[in-house]
């Protein structure tokens, strides 16, 4: 399935509806009672989990968004379900970041990444190459950071990737 795949220059965003028109498997309307596939080609070392978080350099409390799986640079990232690329950018302190559109309102994003497989409206299938872990952004160590994200504009919300991914 991972191909020998070589690094994409940052392709920007997908502007929506601008993609050819292609087949593409649509999302599920929910994910409830689905399995995603695992973004990596290997099990995370150590994984940080999703929801608030008391950071004591900051003297706050953060709300982390996705999770973080702790693997080595240049460990292959793969799409959790089947889409189309709707953005491949530098977003902040995500870094290298790409977000992969799965239909009925389901996006997943990838950041810190090393480097990128893909370009705005790439179709990838599940486990489908998107680029590699690395530490890019605001990153300490190499790691993937995983979001999974339902509904669009101001009613999207962000759900926890780690109750639908398979486990070791
Ligand atoms: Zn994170």
């Amino acid at each position: 399935m991972v191909a020998n795949l070589a690094p994409a220059p940052l392709g920007g965003v997908a502007e929506p509806g601008r993609c050819p028109a292609a087949k593409m498997a649509q999302g599920r309307r929910t994910v409830a009672g689905a399995r995603l596939r695992y973004p990596l080609t290997r099990w995370a070392g150590e994984i940080s989990p999703f929801g608030w978080r008391y950071s004591s350099a900051r003297g706050a409390w953060r709300m982390h968004t996705g999770i973080d799986l702790i693997s080595p640079p240049g460990t292959p990232v793969l799409a959790v379900m089947g889409g189309q690329v709707a953005r491949v950018d530098t977003i902040g302190g995500y870094g290298i970041a790409v977000i992969v559109d799965h239909g009925n309102g389901w996006q997943s994003l990838y950041a810190h990444l090393q480097a990128v497989a893909v370009r705005p409206c790439t179709l990838l299938p599940a486990g489908g190459q998107l680029g590699w872990v690395g530490r890019s952004g605001s990153a300490s160590t190499d790691h993937l950071h995983l979001e999974l994200r339902s509904g669009t504009g101001p009613s999207q919300v962000a759900v926890d990737p780690a109750k639908y991914l398979p486990r070791p």
